[in-house]
């Protein structure tokens, strides 16, 4: 039986063509929304718009979002605006933001490279700042709405050789909190989903070895999949949560325990 909790909402779900981001774009439309999804290039946001739409029925649309790695700050911001003008003018106004988009580096500390900080700060930290105030300024419009942000469990724990990306992470659980102040009396929630280890592309590069040693430090003894988080997502966007904001949500399995 699918429930249809988002049916009549707008959402937009950044990073949407793969992994975690395509897992929350599906489970968004197949619980009724209208699904914006991005990528870096229009055609992989197209196509993987038009799998979603064939597997759920409902209306997705794929667009292009490039966060350039060395981006300013205020470029990341005009991105971010022009996105959300266009789809206000295609779409409507949004009731649901899920900025997902994100990329890790494996940086080992007294190694790391000025120029892949710069690539997460841009694309992890400013980019889901910026999507978060762009999206804030069409929910107002819209008379309120809900931002989930994709943090990580390593913004918690840490993790090897993830100084920079671990700290991007963390930011953006803190960004959720204070956002979540800031906009709470205009009935814009916002959250943010701390996810394990989720095996996407970004995960799959890793030795075998190493999952498996951290698969043994997970209580629920396994990676997660895509859906695990999309759930969680699902959760956070829809009325199922309408007194839930400024929550960071692990989906880790134990992992944080
Ligand atoms: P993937 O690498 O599978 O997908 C990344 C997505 O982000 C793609 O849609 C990609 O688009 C998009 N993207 C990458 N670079 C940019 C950019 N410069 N500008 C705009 N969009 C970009 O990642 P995951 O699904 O694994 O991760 C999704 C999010 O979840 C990330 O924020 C990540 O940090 C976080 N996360 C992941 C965990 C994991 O174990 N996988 C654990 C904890 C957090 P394109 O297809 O065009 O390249």
């Amino acid at each position: 039986m699918t429930v249809h909790t988002l049916t009549g909402r707008t959402a937009l779900v950044t990073g949407g063509t793969r992994g975690i981001g395509r897992a929350c774009a599906l489970a968004l439309a197949a619980a009724g929304a209208e699904v914006v999804l991005t990528g870096r290039e229009a055609r992989t946001a197209k196509a993987a718009a038009e799998a979603i739409a064939a597997e759920t029925g409902a209306t997705v649309t794929g667009m292009s979002l490039d966060v350039p790695e060395n981006a300013t700050s205020a470029e990341t911001f005009e991105c971010a605006e022009s996105l959300l003008a266009e789809i206000a003018a295609e779409h409507g106004e949004l009731d649901v933001l899920v900025a997902n988009a994100g990329i890790l580096r494996h940086t080992p500390m007294g190694l790391i490279d000025a120029a892949d900080v710069q690539a997460m700060v841009a694309v992890n930290f400013v980019g889901s700042l910026a999507m978060l105030q762009a999206a804030t300024a069409s929910m107002r419009r819209r008379g309120g709405g809900s931002a989930v942000l994709i943090s990580s469990v390593v913004g918690v724990l840490g993790g090897d050789m993830l100084a920079a990306y671990a700290a991007t992470k963390a930011a953006i659980a803190a960004m959720a909190r204070s956002a979540a102040r800031d906009l709470g009396p205009e009935g814009i929630r916002v959250n943010a989903i701390a996810p394990g280890v989720i095996y996407t592309d970004m995960v799959s590069p890793a030795p075998r070895e190493m999952l498996d040693a951290t698969v043994a430090r997970v209580p629920m003894r396994r990676v997660g999949r895509p859906e695990d988080v999309a759930g969680a997502a699902v959760f956070l966007a829809s009325d199922a949560a309408s007194y839930v904001t400024g929550h960071v949500l692990a989906v880790d399995g134990g992992m944080v325990l």
